[in-house]
């Protein structure tokens, strides 16, 4: 049965319709990936969305504030030259509709829809060794087969809603930010109570503390957060990313963590006190991650360096807060810049001026219960119409695990990755033939979009040299990912991302309760991670198994 038959029809159709690949997911990575192997290769590629439309994280983290942290450079795709040439950014930092209109005019442009259905969620597959065929289960009943199943999930997809006891008796509104109602939320007049402190929480609170009467911000670890710097873009600006684009992602692909910035040749502690001190200011200044990325080198390999990072924020967290206390409770301590994914944000500490909003220290007295008027924690209540959860994700391998993903003799996936993922280059892991992981556990953190390109192409060189071939079956050697998942954890040790697991950090699966503590990406660097997966095609897929 033919892809285009199944469009937009999601239900039980009482058959089971066959294709080549099943895609899940429709953000900037599904969608990519279909252009690529549906135009280019002209498979039957059938795609499955949980969500109403595409868009991915920019379709489900409607709150207000989301915006990208990477510039708008970076945070784009680089493989057309008619999207290059079509679209114009309006911010330096684009906001989340933004984003979302992008990627809604790559689908038109490329008439990518048809080719997915939405509002559908796979919730099993299991791969059939005599057949050689995955049979993928969705949750509108419908079951589909196909050769390779390769996923587009995300990073950061499925929400983390902390256990707490009474979430269901709450009678206000209760959200997660990653669930942000697509009518909007209501904060007039409201008493909000905000739980969470990380990139997402940050984002959200100045633009709910204009509007609601009252903003409690409960806060379990303070974090490091960087101005955004956020503003209109020049014409001169668009002009240059349609002249240069080419030139700025192969830029982009030469850095460490996929950014249009050159790393300065500098490092901290080998200049003076004055000169560290102007070098900050100006990284300030420029906001987000240049402040980490163009000051010194040295900040996430050295932790003296980086302890002289920690102390200037710690400085600017002072002179923004009037009251000292609150300034204090705001300011970190006892763990590095960077062992949490470093936050940027518009007005933050600034925020905590206003006479709304009020910060509760959660990391003594923590949130026990939610009741039906507001939240208790261990010595305080609190009564509240609104609580957010800025919670967070199960990262990496929770989008994973949701689905009973079945490989070689009905291996489940989350029994093989029970201690932590197993992967080789995050493309694929041993005993589950034919399954491909569009930046998979243990794939770099780095910019997402440039990660993304990068490894559909990869994807797409595979499933081609296998067609090309007559070869049937790939998936990673035993010490393919052995190697490669020892490489991944020593990099973790070495560097001061790998050092948060003392701060719940979702690097180390540490922000989950039960989730075993094991890296979840790869800091090595995505330059380095991109010529390796290179070199690796190019010796026909050393470390993987074909067949
Ligand atoms: P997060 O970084 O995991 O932060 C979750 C927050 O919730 C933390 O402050 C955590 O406290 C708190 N928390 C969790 N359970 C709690 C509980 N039971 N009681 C009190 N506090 C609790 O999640 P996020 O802010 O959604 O960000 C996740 C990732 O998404 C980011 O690191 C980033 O990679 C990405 N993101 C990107 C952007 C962007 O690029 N623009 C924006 C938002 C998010 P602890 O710190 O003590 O655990």
């Amino acid at each position: 049965m033919s892809v285009e038959g199944m469009n937009g029809s999601p239900g039980s159709t009482g058959s089971v319709s066959s294709h080549d690949a099943v895609l899940v997911g429709a953000g900037f990575s599904g969608l990519y990936m279909m252009y690529r192997l549906r135009e280019e290769l002209g498979l039957d590629v059938r795609g499955f969305e949980a969500a109403g439309g595409v868009g991915g994280t920019w379709y489900w983290n409607r709150y207000p504030g989301a915006r990208t942290d990477s510039p708008y450079s970076a945070y784009c795709f680089s493989w057309s030259e008619e999207i290059a040439q079509e679209w114009s950014w309006s911010e330096r930092y684009p906001g989340q509709q933004e984003v979302l209109r992008y990627l809604e005019f790559v689908a038109d442009r490329y008439d990518l829809r048809r080719s997915f259905t939405f509002d559908t969620r796979v919730t099993s597959a299991r791969h059939d060794e005599d057949t050689n065929l995955w049979t993928v289960d969705t949750d509108t009943g419908e079951t589909v087969t196909a050769t390779y199943l390769i996923t587009g999930v995300g990073l950061l997809s499925a929400p983390n809603l902390p256990p707490i006891r009474g979430l269901d008796t709450f009678q206000g509104e209760l959200v997660h930010t990653a669930r942000w109602p697509a009518a909007g939320v209501d904060f007039a007049a409201k008493r909000v109570g905000l739980v969470g402190t990380g990139s997402t929480g940050i984002q959200i609170l100045p633009s709910i503390a204009e509007r609601a009467s009252s903003v409690s911000v409960f806060q379990r670890t303070p974090n490091y957060v960087v101005p955004t710097q956020n503003r209109p873009l020049t014409d001169a600006e668009k002009a240059d990313l349609r002249a240069r684009y080419q030139d700025i992602a192969k830029q982009i692909r030469q850095h460490p963590f996929a950014m249009p910035f050159t790393p300065t040749g500098q490092n901290a502690l080998d200049v003076d006190e004055a000169t560290r001190q102007a070098v900050y200011e100006e990284g300030w200044r420029q906001g987000g991650f240049h402040f980490l990325f163009e000051t010194f080198d040295d900040l996430s390999v050295n932790e003296d360096a980086n302890e002289t990072a920690c102390e200037f924020i710690r400085g600017k967290i002072r002179a923004a807060v009037r009251d000292p206390e609150v300034a204090e409770l705001l300011t970190p301590r006892g763990y590095p810049y960077g062992a949490k994914r470093p936050p940027a944000g518009t007005g933050y500490y600034e925020t905590f001026n206003r006479d709304n909003v009020t910060l509760i220290d959660v990391s003594d007295d923590a949130i026990e219960e939610i009741t039906p008027t507001g939240l208790r924690t261990g010595t305080r209540r609190f009564d509240l119409d609104v609580i957010i959860f800025a919670t967070g994700f199960d990262a990496s391998t929770g989008a994973f695990t949701r689905i009973d993903i079945r490989g070689r003799g009905g291996r489940a996936l989350a029994d093989k990755w029970r201690d932590g993922p197993v992967t080789n280059l995050g493309f694929s892991t041993a005993g589950f033939p034919n399954l491909f992981m569009i930046t998979g556990p243990l794939s770099p953190f780095a910019n997402i979009p440039t990660c993304i390109e990068e490894t559909v192409d990869w994807i797409f060189d595979a499933i081609s040299y296998l067609r090309e071939n007559g070869l049937t079956s790939f998936e990673a050697a035993e010490r393919g990912e052995q190697e490669w998942t020892g490489h991944v954890t020593a990099i973790a040790n070495m560097i001061t991302a790998g050092k948060g697991e003392a701060v719940n950090t979702w690097f180390a699966g540490a922000n989950i309760e039960g989730k075993p503590r094991a890296i979840n990406v790869y800091f090595g660097g995505a330059n380095a991670y991109f010529d390796t997966c290179r070199a690796v095609a190019a010796k026909a897929y050393e470390g993987f198994v074909l067949s």
